[in-house]
């Protein structure tokens, strides 16, 4: 499909959607390996970002995409807060001032942003981070003709692969070996935000 910012700004408020939904759960995955906040962080933020597409129109994608880096770095907190809103900086220079993108350039910017968590959070894949699901998936999905059910399934795989992992970055690293069987948090916010974007590409 064409992303406008209106179809861009459609699937992050189902993002938001999903989030609140599943906050609860979020934090108590976050509770199993971290400090128990995760999905609070998470729901503080996109609230946020509800109430500056509420206030705000935005003519392009790139435009989008960095006002709402702006909150996610303001607003989410903790560890994830940085990493989204780094992903979502670099999802905006990416995009430039194009009034639209194609899949394969909306893939592009989620590549970018792929990349800037890799940088900010220097973690490797295998290493029980939000990682697991970006790098992955955005490795399997050139942009190209995309499919997007199995771009779905393969977000949700990806984020159950997490529970069999020995943490090794972010807070679960110090529970070391005990981190095993549980699915990692940021992965499983990650999930829902590749699953929603697939679902508004369905549309
Ligand atoms: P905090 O751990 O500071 O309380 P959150 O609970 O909001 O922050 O986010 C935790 C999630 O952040 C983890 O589940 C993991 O996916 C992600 N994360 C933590 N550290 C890193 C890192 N160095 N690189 C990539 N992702 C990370
Ligand atoms: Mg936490
Ligand atoms: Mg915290």
């Amino acid at each position: 499909m064409t992303w406008t910012a209106e179809d861009i700004q459609h699937w992050l408020k189902q993002f938001a959607d999903q989030i609140h939904e599943h906050k609860d759960e979020l934090t108590d995955l976050d509770q199993k390996i971290g400090d128990g906040d995760h999905g609070i962080n998470m729901a503080r933020g996109v609230k946020e970002m509800n109430k500056l597409f509420d206030e705000k129109t935005f003519a392009t994608p790139g435009e989008l995409f960095k006002a709402v880096a702006m909150v996610y770095i303001g607003k989410i907190g903790g560890a994830s807060g940085p990493l989204y809103g780094s992903a979502m900086m670099k999802m905006a220079s990416s995009a430039g001032t194009q009034e639209t993108l194609s899949d394969k350039e909306l893939i592009d910017a989620l590549k970018a942003g792929k990349t800037a968590i890799e940088q900010r959070g220097k973690a490797s894949v295998g290493e029980k981070t939000m990682v697991d699901v970006w790098v992955p998936l955005l490795q399997k999905f050139d942009g190209s003709d995309v499919d997007w059910n199995a771009f779905s399934d393969e977000a949700d795989e990806l984020k159950a692969k997490t529970k069999e992992m020995h943490a090794k970055k972010g807070r679960a690293a110090y529970l070391g070996a005990r981190s095993v069987g549980h699915i990692d948090p940021g992965s499983a916010s990650s999930a829902l935000f590749f699953q929603t974007l697939a679902a508004t590409a369905r549309e």
